[in-house]
């Protein structure tokens, strides 16, 4: 079966006692895509995930997973369609590369086709190291055999728990690459991650954790829409500070910062940098560079995660479809 959405979260939660693990969240996943779950340490990341696994059981809310609510009698024929790494890769340093893969193909009750594990070892790029055991392997490899392992089986879904984590950053690029590549081979991916930076490129959709909760979710630019703030960069000629600063306080723009002959300007909302400009040259100041800075999408991962109460609206502008 294959469904528009393999994963729909309905608000879910958890309580640890009187400590709230994850709170009201809700989010669906899109067929086909990468999705992130991006929050700090304690964010919640790991108990979603074990949550959809059927590992933890939800406080509050429910899960459809590949169209059946998880908890439920025969929820686990929807499981066996899903593959996970969470935390730690299930290796067994003894086997090979490829014996890992024909180990998990049995264990999944499947029957072991070498062409089907050549291709899982093309995908993560480990056909050339196939059977050499993984004790050798660096930690990016040994997270690409997890991967891979997660994989057997052709899961419609897989759900992977910081896969970058620890990596340097060429094992972090593999890891992506990797996973871009995924739903070209029909599996929707949800990976989590405490670095937006780690999924940011590979992520089709994301949706950012703190304590517990959802503070923005959508794609970059929707993250990112209404975070632009009304500030404009204006550099000068060294000779022509003291000048643009007599022109700017003269305008009532003296709210304004300096970095050597650049200014920081927030001007109202209705002045832009045209304005600023043809105030600047009436008082015979040419402004060698006028701009408004774009803010990333870390300066506003940093910013949702450190106030998550200017969340909301971010949140209530964007949601995962
Ligand atoms: P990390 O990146 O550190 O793994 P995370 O985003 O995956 O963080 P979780 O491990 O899901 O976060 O933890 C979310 C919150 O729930 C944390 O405050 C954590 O201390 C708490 N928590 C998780 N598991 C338990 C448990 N078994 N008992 C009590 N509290 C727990």
């Amino acid at each position: 079966m294959s469904l528009d959405r393999p994963c729909e979260v309905r608000p879910l939660s958890k309580r640890y006692g009187s400590h709230t693990g994850v709170d009201d969240l809700s989010f669906s996943i899109p067929r086909d895509q990468v999705v992130g779950l991006i929050g700090p340490n304690g964010a919640g990341k790991t108990t979603t995930m074990k949550m959809l696994l059927g590992l933890v059981r939800p406080t509050g809310g429910d899960i459809s997973l590949l169209g059946r609510t998880v908890g439920e009698p025969n929820w686990g024929a929807a499981l066996q369609r899903v593959g996970s790494m969470l935390e730690a890769p299930p290796i067994y340093d003894r086997l090979t590369a490829r014996q890992n893969l024909e180990y998990q193909t049995l264990a999944v009750g499947g029957t072991v086709d070498q062409s089907d594990i050549d291709t899982l070892l093309r995908l993560v790029d480990l056909a050339g190291r196939a059977d050499d055991r993984p004790r050798g392997y660096s930690l990016g490899m040994r997270q690409r055999l997890g991967i891979a392992i997660a994989l057997v089986g052709h899961p419609e879904l897989v759900i992977l728990d910081e896969p970058g984590n620890g990596l340097d950053p060429a094992g972090i690029l593999e890891i992506r690459q990797l996973m871009c590549r995924l739903p070209e081979a029909g599996t929707t991916v949800l990976v989590s991650s405490h670095q937006l930076a780690e999924v940011q490129q590979a992520c089709n959709q994301r949706s950012i954790l703190a304590n517990g909760r959802t503070v923005a979710q959508g794609t970059t630019e929707e993250i990112l829409s209404g975070r632009s703030q009304h500030v404009f960069h204006v550099t000068v000629d060294d000779g022509d500070v003291p000048a643009t600063a007599d022109a700017l306080r003269a305008a009532d723009l003296d709210a304004f910062d300096r970095a050597g002959s650049m200014f920081v300007i927030t001007p109202p909302a209705e002045i832009d940098g045209r304005d600023l400009n043809l105030l600047l040259a009436t008082s015979g100041v040419y402004a060698s560079a006028i701009s408004q800075p774009v803010a990333s999408l870390e300066d506003a991962f940093l910013d949702l995660v450190q106030h998550p109460s200017s969340e909301l609206d971010i949140a209530q502008k964007a949601t995962i479809s």
